[in-house]
């Protein structure tokens, strides 16, 4: 599940910080949320609260449950998977599907987290709840687009990134270019991810110069496309060719001026 493409950056990680420092909050455990958590307990994520209201169906075969899981509720495997990981984790799980109006205990559990990561089809209750994280703590939202071929990942951080809606609104090269046709690589999605919330777990200690191309506020959203070499535009050897990342700002070069990122400036 752990993808070699981090290998040569494992050794420079903080776990023990991390393992201290980081409370994980998660909001949808499917195919990229379950390749996640396990990436983030691999670097020291012992503190995790999942929200995933699905059950396993057979058509989550190729995306990390196993055949024993299924017709189980997701967050049970969840639960059963991590503890037999390791029993210092501290898990707890919530079989609810959140709504712009009922967004429990995704509430509750704010406030204890460090870290918040969404991981959800849609994307008006991502907005919502990245709106109430915002000024909380870094919010991570990634996701494979409705075209399965491409991804996203963003992040924002209070006043010091635009909130994710102002994000992905702002976000004009946002999308894949066309006539592609191959499946996004998930995985791809998912190591952006957890660099980006590795970036934001250690920004502050030595880890920002390691991490600065993720914790760089001008660049909070990154771009997935399972394509090689079609987006090896980050200019960074270490970043997957297929990830481009995209700066947010208007045409005229200026940031958001939402009522949730007011004081944001890029
Ligand atoms: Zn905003």
């Amino acid at each position: 599940m752990i993808d070699d493409w981090f290998a040569p950056l494992r050794g420079l990680i903080d776990v023990a910080h991390i393992e201290r420092t980081v409370r994980l909050l998660v909001v949808g455990g499917g195919r990229v949320g379950l390749s996640f958590i396990h990436t983030a307990i691999a670097h020291g994520v012992r503190w995790v609260r999942v929200i995933e209201p699905d059950w396993t169906e057979s058509r989550n075969y190729a995306s990390g449950f196993p055949e024993a899981a299924v017709g189980s509720r997701k967050i049970d495997f969840l639960r059963e998977h991590l503890l037999r990981y390791s029993s210092r984790i501290s898990f707890e799980g919530a079989s609810v599907r959140l709504t712009t109006a009922s967004m429990e205990p995704f509430l509750s559990w704010l406030p204890r987290s460090s870290h918040v990561a969404l991981f959800l089809d849609s994307f008006e209750v991502a907005s919502a709840l990245a709106r109430m994280a915002y000024r909380q703590c870094p919010c991570l939202y990634a996701a494979v687009f409705e075209n399965g071929r491409t991804g996203e990942a963003a992040w924002s951080l209070g006043g010091q990134t635009p909130c994710l809606e102002s994000t992905v609104r702002l976000s004009e090269k946002r999308g894949a270019r066309g006539g592609q046709t191959a499946l996004v690589d998930v995985l791809s999605t998912v190591n952006v991810s957890v660099r980006q919330l590795l970036g934001l777990a250690l920004a502050g200690r030595r880890g920002f110069e390691l991490f600065a191309p993720f914790v760089r506020p001008r660049f909070p959203l990154a771009v997935v496309v399972n394509r090689p070499g079609g987006f090896a535009e980050t200019g960074s050897p270490d970043m997957p060719s297929g990830v481009r990342l995209v700066e947010v700002v208007d045409v005229n070069g200026r940031g958001p001026t939402c009522p949730t990122c007011a004081g944001y400036r890029p």
